[in-house]
């Protein structure tokens, strides 16, 4: 496996970033995981603008784009696969313990791996922590994702696949890796950036193409509603069969199975 470090494609075992950078110590650095069907990466330019924003709400230097998509091209050129898993890491660079970036400049990193199959359904729980929907990272895309990680865990020994989080006043806002929608008597509904989720690239698709309403819901909805999805780059859209213990049937729904379906075939032509 070849992978892109600072200006050089490199094989994964040669490649090596400063133990001492900024991303590694402090978490200072943003990223973005897209997919690429048969060496395309899909919808790359939403993605290059979520990192610069994500990179701006940090306070990095803007990320050279042209290197990016270079490197993306040349990553996914060297291991060709079916469906895979691109990774753009950029961070604050090295920097001496202690003090705020050093002068060498960002590190920027992109490695492919296989995508793995994701079933069309999948079970998520509800997790007691809270996401801040009014933090300095609030909507940035950081690789400070320890929280994330911790809630997947959860979710993982409760056998399900994902973590879903209210924000801080109780109101639904999504999951550790995905965005969130509700169906509630044939209309589809999605949390609203305000509440503190991620400016998912599916997410921003799917309201797109299905007309699915940004609405402030409780979490609580996820009890009552008549239906429940996820979308995200590696999920596309996936229905969810169980909440914690309420098993939601048929899943997909109707109304999920529609929007699977819109997606798929708009996708097909971006
Ligand atoms: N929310 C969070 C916290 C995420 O990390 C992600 C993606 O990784 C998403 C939502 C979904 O975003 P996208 O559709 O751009 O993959």
């Amino acid at each position: 496996m070849k992978l892109w470090v600072n200006g050089e494609l490199r094989d994964a075992d040669a490649a090596t970033i400063s133990v001492l950078d900024h991303g590694l110590t402090v978490g200072d650095g943003v990223f973005e995981t897209l997919k690429t069907v048969r060496g395309r990466p899909f919808a790359l330019d939403l993605h290059l603008d979520r990192l610069v924003r994500s990179a701006r709400g940090l306070g990095l230097p803007d990320p050279d784009l042209d290197e990016v998509r270079r490197a993306c091209a040349a990553v996914v050129e060297a291991n060709p696969l079916e469906l895979g898993r691109l990774r753009v890491t950029y961070t604050g660079g090295p920097s001496p313990l202690g003090s705020d970036r050093g002068d060498a400049g960002p590190s920027l990193v992109v490695a492919l791996g296989e995508a793995a199959h994701r079933p069309d359904t999948t079970a998520v729980v509800t997790v007691p922590w809270t996401r801040n929907e009014r933090g300095a990272l609030t909507g940035l895309k950081t690789t400070s994702y320890a929280e994330n990680v911790v809630a997947l865990a959860r979710a993982h020994r409760q056998g399900a696949s994902e973590a879903l989080f209210a924000n801080t006043v109780g109101q639904l806002c999504e999951g550790t890796g995905s965005n969130v929608f509700v169906v509630v008597d044939g209309r589809i509904h999605t949390p609203p950036l305000a509440s503190g989720c991620l400016a998912g690239i599916t997410r921003h698709l799917v309201v797109e193409w299905t007309g699915a309403r940004e609405t402030d819901l409780p979490l609580d909805v996820l009890r009552t509603a008549d239906e429940v999805f996820l979308t995200s780059t590696l999920r596309d859209v996936q229905a969810v069969h169980r909440v914690d213990d309420r098993e939601l049937a048929p899943a997909p729904g109707p109304v999920t199975a529609k929007a699977m379906r819109v997606f798929a075939e708009r996708a097909a032509l971006l």
